[in-house]
């Protein structure tokens, strides 16, 4: 059921649609370099809100329709009735999900108001396990391969905005980088005392196969009833599975079950009933809540290949010519990397002399990093490289992002704080998994 909310939460919504498209367009105008873009900073966003430029609001007819003064004698039943249930706002960000063909094309776009409109005609069951929902979609919805850093912020600000009115929260973004958008969430969202879900699809809702409507029901689920399970963090729901955020990896491009979180194990799944593992989960936060949706958009990746030597020292210097603080180090295995003296020499340069932040993460989804090894690993070490240890490569560049958007942080401190466990996003102590109960034995 969509927005059955009171005309305050309404109006309130409607202000979010406003904002949230605000600043997401501000995102991909940045994203873009777009100079016709108007200047809607943080300061001027009061104003931007009354201005007739803003892009247009996505309301579902559900929820015009519940504009009226005259309600039914039925919607004020209704109305009482969904007081008992959980809310849970679901923000668009674009995607498969919410995608629809082209009739000119054939080719696929993401429409933010299809999904608002399918979301008002009753796309969702009516169960009572069902919250209500408020529905806010981004201008322009993205392809998620068109994301970065400035739309996870956005995306961020607006949770952090809302975040005492609803039960939960469900991001709904592109399969190609929900990954990173998730984990990224997951650092900017500190102290979460209930659920952030992170979901989509890999077929849209438009299509008859889609596996859409199944991850949006399982999502509003686990957003609306997590926190009664103690389950309060960012988390990734997709075919059924509830991983960690900072854990989660896209896996297949074509297959429906396309994420995986290699070295933690699932948070819940659903089955003939949906369980959770609160063994697993993180304890809801004592401290207060608090939003911190900074990034720094100064940070690469950067992989590892047989024969890197060739090219990498001169990719690495122009990585710095462009101003580059951090660099997530796609090594081989435990951490290696061609030992040859013309790299090795650039990476101590980068991270000695010019505070660049060099963090290794393996290449191989299952395992971790340890410098000390293998000569290969060593000599990042003593190049001054940080190891991730078994962080995944988007919760690798996400965090380093994180850490270096923030002004009051030292270099020394963010590579200290890349090495330990901020979100559950790193197992602490190489081979012990303290919810897996796995000890090294030899
Ligand atoms: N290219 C799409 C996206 O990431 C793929 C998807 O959503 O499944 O936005």
């Amino acid at each position: 059921r969509l927005t059955t909310l009171s005309l305050a939460a309404r109006m309130r919504t409607a202000h979010l649609h406003r904002h949230a498209a605000a600043l997401f367009a501000k995102a991909h105008a940045e994203a873009k370099e777009s100079e016709s873009t108007e200047d809607i900073s943080s300061e001027d966003e009061e104003e931007e809100e009354t201005s007739a430029s803003l892009p247009p609001l996505c309301v579902s007819p559900q929820e015009q329709h519940t504009h009226k003064e005259d309600k039914t004698q039925e919607e004020q039943e209704e109305k009482s009735k969904s007081k008992k249930r959980a809310s849970v706002l679901l923000l668009y960000t674009g995607g498969t999900i919410g995608m629809r063909k082209d009739p000119k094309t054939g080719a696929y776009f993401p429409d933010s108001e299809y999904l608002a409109e399918r979301l008002g005609q009753g796309l969702l069951p009516r169960d009572a396990a069902m919250p209500d929902l408020s529905y806010s979609a981004y201008t322009p919805p993205l392809d998620s391969s068109d994301m970065n850093s400035a739309h996870w912020s956005a995306i961020a600000k607006a949770v952090g905005e809302e975040y005492d009115e609803y039960d939960g929260f469900v991001v709904i973004t592109g399969t190609d980088t929900m990954a990173y958008t998730a984990s990224a969430l997951s650092f900017a969202l500190e102290n979460l005392g209930k659920p952030v879900v992170v979901t989509g699809s890999q077929i849209p809702i438009s299509v008859v196969r889609s596996d859409g409507v199944a991850n949006l029901v399982d999502s509003c689920l686990v957003a609306a009833h997590g926190r009664a399970a103690e389950l309060a963090e960012c988390v990734v729901v997709f075919d059924g599975h509830v991983l960690r955020a900072n854990r989660t990896t896209k896996l297949k491009a074509w297959g429906i079950s396309a994420f995986k979180s290699f070295s933690y194990p699932p948070l819940g799944e659903g089955g003939v009933r949906f369980v959770t593992f609160p063994d697993r989960t993180r304890r809801p936060a004592a401290a207060p809540f608090r939003c911190r949706p900074h990034f720094s958009p100064d940070v690469a990746l950067f992989s590892m290949y047989p024969g890197a030597e060739r090219f990498a020292p001169a990719a690495l210097a122009a990585l710095l010519a462009q101003r580059v603080r951090g660099i997530v180090l796609e090594a081989f295995g435990t951490g290696n990397a061609p030992t040859e003296k013309a790299l090795m020499a650039t990476l101590a340069s980068l991270c000695h002399e010019h505070g660049v932040v060099v963090c290794v993460v393996s290449r191989c989804p299952h395992g971790a990093v340890s410098l000390g090894s293998y000569s290969g690993g060593y000599c990042l070490a003593q190049a001054g490289c940080t190891s991730c240890h078994d962080m995944t490569v988007e919760a690798a560049f996400t965090k380093l992002s994180w850490l270096l958007g923030d002004p009051a942080l030292p270099v020394a401190r963010v590579r200290e704080l890349m090495e330990q466990d901020l979100r559950g996003e790193v197992t602490q102590g190489l081979f012990l998994h303290p919810n897996r109960s796995l000890r090294v034995l030899v």
